[in-house]
């Protein structure tokens, strides 16, 4: 079954996430001067995992290289 829907695929930064916690832990690191070396790559590491993509049909999460959106099979641009 095909389906003719075209979805947008919407880029979100997401903080309740995985990324999240990269970023807290990263922050915790940088108090010292040591832990910053380990802290700052973290913390760059949440920024990236905290980019969510969205079908914009049924805003399920989406993969980044997704043609065609798993949830409700839209065509995503
Ligand atoms: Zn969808």
């Amino acid at each position: 079954m095909t389906n003719n829907v075209k979805a947008k695929r919407i880029k979100k930064s997401e903080f309740a996430g995985v990324g999240m916690w990269y970023q807290l832990i990263g922050l915790l690191f940088c108090c010292t001067i040591v832990g910053a070396i380990i802290g700052i790559p973290l913390m760059l590491i949440g920024a990236k995992k905290a980019i969510v993509y969205k079908c914009s049909n049924c805003m399920n999460k989406i993969e980044k290289e997704a043609k065609v959106c798993p949830v409700c099979r839209a065509n995503i641009q």
